[in-house]
């Protein structure tokens, strides 16, 4: 069994593998670990089951929490009514969620090689062959079955030509990490008061007239981190440019600056980044003995939903292969996979691009956040929602 990319989804279907006994190669591209900040958390029913299985056993700070509140898109969602209450989250940053999940998946048998880059593969139908490159020299593996968990530019769904339609953000996104320093004070755990008397949320955006503005404390997502480090995020229409991989901090100063209206005084800079937020999944997750999974299949436009949609993948194509290889089911029953979570994937693009809806800019976008809004506080949103086509004068129930 190889497996293409030691990312998260990667990680967890070798660990999900050597727990049903079946041993794995993990070809990774890169030498080490990125230290780059990706995830911050967990939500969903993978938090769950990584419990269940015992990962976060003995880790501090690590604990699955049920939420009594969160945010669908900008809507905040009262969840302690809802009984039993099975929304969880794990704050993690994505390093030490990886750092964990490779232990383990060397624990349980799995041949995890860094510093290879799968360069080229063929399935005969009977065998994968898969060409690899590594420092040492280029070599060919094969293996009955190649999951590609090689992330959203995944060179295997390439390589399959397998297409990979959807739609494209209209927003630049920049985002990194800065120290904010006094001046600017914490006034709650959610709230940040600016030197002028002004306060923005933070953990959910702030919708601003030229943009949004997003920040949050590093130190409330991992215990070690300095008081005045804070991960900042702007959205700003896009106009063209393209996203980079490095921006500078006059970039990010100057985007704070025309969204918020005034200075925020940033310093230091770490990680600092453009990106645009793309919506699209894979047509097919399955061709022949080749699979997708992770954001090799499914990119999401709004936050939160990509960790638990890639490694549900891995839980639930794990037993699939584990049952052929032992003989228990045939080949043709892995098109099972692709129907399951295919599917599971479409769902998540809709209710995502529903977040992102929510999140944007403009007066309709700022509408609907106030009519669902208001109606999610109501006991009943029909009646809410036909007293307003009704039109008599209603007060928005409070929150
Ligand atoms: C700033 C930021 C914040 C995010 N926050 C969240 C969050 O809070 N919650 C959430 O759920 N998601 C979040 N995400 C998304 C999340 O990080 C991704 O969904 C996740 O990394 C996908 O995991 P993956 O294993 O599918 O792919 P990746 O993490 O991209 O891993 C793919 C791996 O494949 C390797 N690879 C690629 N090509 C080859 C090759 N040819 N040969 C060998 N190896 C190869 C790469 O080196 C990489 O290690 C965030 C992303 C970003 C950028």
């Amino acid at each position: 069994m190889i497996i293409v990319g030691g990312g998260p989804v990667g990680l967890m279907l070798a660990c999900e593998l050597g727990d049903a006994g079946v041993a794995s190669i993990v070809l990774e591209r890169a030498v080490e670990h990125s230290a780059m900040p990706k995830g911050n958390g967990l939500v969903g029913e993978i938090v769950t089951i990584l419990r269940r299985r015992g990962l976060l056993r003995g880790q501090k700070g690590l604990h699955a929490i049920p939420v009594p509140r969160y945010f669908f898109g900008t809507l905040p969602l009262r969840l302690n009514p809802v009984r039993p209450n099975a929304l969880r989250v794990l704050p993690i940053p994505q390093h030490r969620l990886e750092a964990l999940l490779e232990k383990r998946a060397r624990a349980l048998g799995a041949d995890v090689r860094r510093g290879h880059a799968v360069s080229g593969f063929h399935d005969d139908g009977e065998r994968v062959v898969v060409d690899v490159r590594a420092d040492h020299g280029d070599y060919a593996l094969d293996g009955g079955f190649l999951v590609g968990c090689d992330g959203a530019h995944s060179f295997v769904r390439h390589h399959l030509g397998v297409g990979f339609p959807g739609t494209t953000g209209d927003q630049l996104v920049r985002i990194g990490r800065v120290a904010i320093p006094a001046g600017v004070r914490r006034r709650s755990r959610h709230v940040l008061e600016l030197a002028d008397g002004r306060t923005l949320f933070l953990f959910r955006p702030n919708h601003l007239p030229s943009g949004i503005l997003t920040l949050a404390p590093v130190s409330d997502l991992d215990r070690g981190a300095p008081a005045d480090l804070y991960i900042v995020g702007t959205h700003e229409p896009r106009d063209g440019q393209e996203p980079a991989e490095q921006i500078s901090l006059d970039e990010m100063r100057a985007s704070i600056q025309r969204v918020l209206g005034s200075d925020l005084p940033i310093s230091g800079g770490q990680w600092l980044r453009s990106m645009i937020a793309n919506s699209r999944q894979a047509e097919r997750y399955r061709v022949g003995r080749v699979f997708l999974a992770g954001d090799a299949a499914h990119v999401f436009s709004a936050g939160g939903s990509s960790l638990n949609t890639g490694m549900l993948d891995a839980v639930d194509l794990a037993p699939r292969l584990a049952a052929v290889l032992a003989g228990a089911a045939s080949v043709e029953t892995l098109e099972n996979y692709h129907t399951v979570r295919h599917e599971a994937g479409r769902q998540a693009i809709v209710q995502t691009r529903a977040q992102a809806a929510l999140s944007a800019q403009g007066a309709e976008a700022e509408a609907l956040r106030q009519v669902l809004g208001a109606a999610l506080r109501t006991r009943n949103p029909h009646r809410y929602l036909a007293t307003l086509l009704i039109g008599k004068p209603t007060r928005a129930p409070r929150r």
